[in-house]
């Protein structure tokens, strides 16, 4: 019997507003699909929160046993600067400004997403596909739409009629809008758009003779258009209708209402029976940009090379940080925030260390069993993290008593403890159990910050031969110190 016939998993499902009792197409089995980066710049640590979430989501109910197809793109054409319908392909601009093939741009930043991935511990998806591995199922779809009477050409591109699909269907039910709203909220572009209306999308636009990414279709010369590729990967490898959908929530509109729209266009159903959105990170307070400056890549929190981080953080404990809030709720960041999701860390690290040396005795004090299922029904319920982490750091507490010797545990509930802890610390949660490196660099992070306490009553003293000869000789080895209002910071 696998673990998943004892379960009952609810998710709060983006398109009907509501909690639902989870049930696969084919029992046993759940064929996912998220929508994966744009790979023209480093990725986002608010894109690697939606991914991280859905990685968490994966391995869960892999650890159920169920056999999971995840698919999660590449997308590496397509998709227009800000979202838009006209304008330059992201890559290609990123190309032209760097003076390089857009495809030296998509292995660039590929490489870098899939680095800072497994630098926090996600599994690889089931299968990553690109949107220029797929030109060829791409047009098939658009010919099927065109077919069926809900795209029109012009001028060698190809809209799809969003009018015309709501005629019988019901564009905007995902994200809860009314197409009539949205009409009446648009200036009418119709006169200098090859659009019949605003609201209609590309699904294949013609390339300038300028544009450097093409590729040959029946309507001429041209590449797709961003929405389409997810539908031509998620139906070629998941089938018409599968089982999850995910993405961050600024996908919702127009990206995912243009998915459903195209697939039952073609197919005549949903394509998707269960639609998961993940929520935003924010940074001490306010949204992430980089314009404002109110912006932190990944690398610079492993590397505390940033003003916003008294220190570096390491990846696993920034994977903690993010699993404490449910995956959609806004997350806030901030250097203190950090730093006491670090001491719960440390905590439960230590904790699940010395769980090899607790004495045993004949009977066990606490309803181990009761908080076993505890942590199932967390996860059971939407995948609620941050209760899972509540419902650990009880273990926790049960497994310090016991050390001190107020509270005993038996031999057999001590394994089982352990392997409960494996299962959802590891496996679930994904999280990495502090290795010699990870010791290592807590150890450096001490004598570091030793170094500053002694520099720093150097130069109380005025002996400022010592506190320069303290900061050069840490900057030779690697380590920079920053002198700020709040005190001696350091990067490594
Ligand atoms: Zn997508």
């Amino acid at each position: 019997m696998q673990l998943y016939e004892s379960q009952e998993i609810k998710v709060y499902n983006s398109l009907t507003g509501k909690k639902e009792v989870f049930k696969p197409i084919n029992t046993g089995h759940i064929g996912m699909y998220v929508c994966g980066p744009t790979v023209y710049s480093n990725v986002h640590l608010g894109n690697c929160r939606t991914f991280m979430s859905f990685d968490m989501i994966f391995r869960y109910f892999k650890h159920l046993g169920y056999k999971v197809r995840y698919v999660r793109n590449i997308t590496d054409a397509g998709h227009l600067v800000d979202d838009a319908e006209d304008g330059e392909d992201k890559i290609a601009k990123k190309a032209r400004l760097e003076k390089l093939e857009p495809m030296e741009v998509v292995q660039r930043y590929t490489v870098d997403f899939h680095n800072i991935l497994e630098k926090f511990n996600f599994l690889p998806p089931s299968i990553e596909p690109t949107a220029t591995g797929h030109i060829i199922e791409q047009i098939e779809i658009i010919k099927d739409i065109l077919e069926k009477g809900f795209a029109y050409e012009t001028n060698g591109s190809v809209y799809f009629d969003v009018a015309k699909f709501n005629q019988e269907h019901e564009y905007g039910k995902l994200s809860g809008r009314k197409l009539e709203d949205m009409i009446a909220n648009t200036r009418d572009l119709a006169a200098q758009d090859d659009k019949h209306n605003p609201q209609d999308f590309a699904l294949w636009k013609k390339a300038e003779p300028q544009h450097i990414m093409r590729w040959p279709s029946p309507w001429g010369d041209g590449f797709p258009g961003w929405h389409l590729e997810c539908t031509a990967m998620s139906t070629k490898y998941l089938g018409e209708t599968f089982d999850i959908h995910g993405g961050g929530m600024d996908l919702k509109f127009p990206h995912h209402e243009c998915e459903i729209a195209q697939a039952e266009a073609c197919n005549g159903q949903s394509p998707v029976n269960y639609w998961l959105h993940a929520n935003m990170l924010t940074l001490n307070g306010r949204k992430m940009a980089k314009s404002t400056g109110n912006s932190i890549l990944p690398g610079e929190i492993f590397s505390g090379e940033n003003d916003i981080l008294s220190k570096p953080f390491s990846p696993s404990m920034v994977r903690f940080f993010m699993m404490q809030a449910h995956y959609t709720s806004i997350l806030d960041m901030s250097n203190d925030a950090l730093l006491a999701s670090e001491k719960g860390f440390n905590k439960l690290m230590e904790a699940f260390n010395s769980l090899k040396s607790l004495q045993t005795s004949k009977t066990t004090d606490f309803d181990f069993k009761g908080w076993k299922a505890s942590c199932y029904a967390a996860m059971n319920d939407d995948f609620n993290t941050p209760i899972l982490i509540a419902k650990l750091f009880d273990a926790v507490k049960h497994i310090n008593l016991i050390k001190e010797g107020t509270e005993s545990i038996t031999e057999t509930d001590k394994q089982e403890l352990e392997q409960t802890l494996q299962n959802f610390v590891f496996d679930v949660l994904g999280l990495e159990n502090k290795n010699s490196s990870d010791a290592d660099t807590e150890k450096l992070g001490g004598v570091v910050e030793l170094l500053i306490e002694l520099r720093k009553a150097a130069r109380e003293n005025k002996d400022f031969a010592t506190s320069d000869k303290i900061r050069d000789q840490l900057a030779e080895l690697g380590i920079q110190l920053k002198d700020g209002k709040e005190g001696t910071t350091y990067s490594l």
